[in-house]
């Protein structure tokens, strides 16, 4: 399986790492080494001194698809679940200045914790899900679907354009305002509506 990950997603966030609105869907691919299940604990790599978390709604591929047109694009994923996307900022900030690859930045070992999912159908509207990440019990980060620049849908036909979709395949959709560093210690708790569905110690 591959996870695909959306940058650039959410207007704040993008202000606030002094980025450009894009044109289309900006993604990046992490391994699948990069997982992290069962709110295991997240080990501080030695490598950055600088990891950032970023909340995001993550969707799970449940068919084969290639080229798929924007109106069946909600019929290849079954199950939403939310994923951080552990960000060694330092390197990517050094990528990006140097135009090198992000590979090493955002798709180290452990990089891609993620919940468990809960079925799509469970939300009445894809476009206002709401979901919220608490750093030692303080909301930190705060983001709705409806906020998104590229839909569920969008991001789907894009990326089926260039890479076919397997089963399994999980999709990052982007990040709201709010990212920032995490420390030995911390707590980070991502709620899907008001309900905790991922925890993330960091060792
Ligand atoms: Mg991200």
């Amino acid at each position: 399986m591959k996870i695909i990950c959306i940058g650039r997603n959410y207007v704040d966030h993008i202000k606030e790492l002094n980025n450009v609105i894009p044109g289309e869907p900006v993604f990046f691919l992490k391994p699948d080494t990069a997982l992290l299940i069962r709110n295991r604990p997240f080990y501080y790599p030695s490598f950055s001194s600088d990891i950032h978390y970023e909340l995001e709604l993550v969707l799970k591929i449940n068919k084969v698809g290639r080229h798929i047109e924007r109106q069946f694009a909600h019929t290849y994923f079954d199950e939403i679940g939310l994923g951080l996307d552990m960000t060694a900022r330092d390197l990517q900030e050094n990528a990006k200045k140097k135009s090198l690859p992000w590979a090493v930045a955002k798709g180290f070992d452990n990089s891609a914790p993620i919940s468990s999912f809960v079925p799509a159908n469970k939300f009445r509207d894809h476009g206002n899900i709401s979901f919220h990440l608490a750093l030692n019990g303080q909301t930190v980060q705060k983001g709705n679907s409806g906020l998104m620049i590229y839909s569920f849908a969008d991001i789907i036909t894009h990326i089926s354009k260039y890479m076919t979709l397997r089963t399994g395949d999980l999709v990052f959709t982007g990040t709201p305002a709010g990212v920032g560093p995490v420390k030995i210690g911390d707590v980070l708790e991502g709620y899907l509506e008001d309900e905790k569905m991922l925890k993330c110690e960091i060792r």
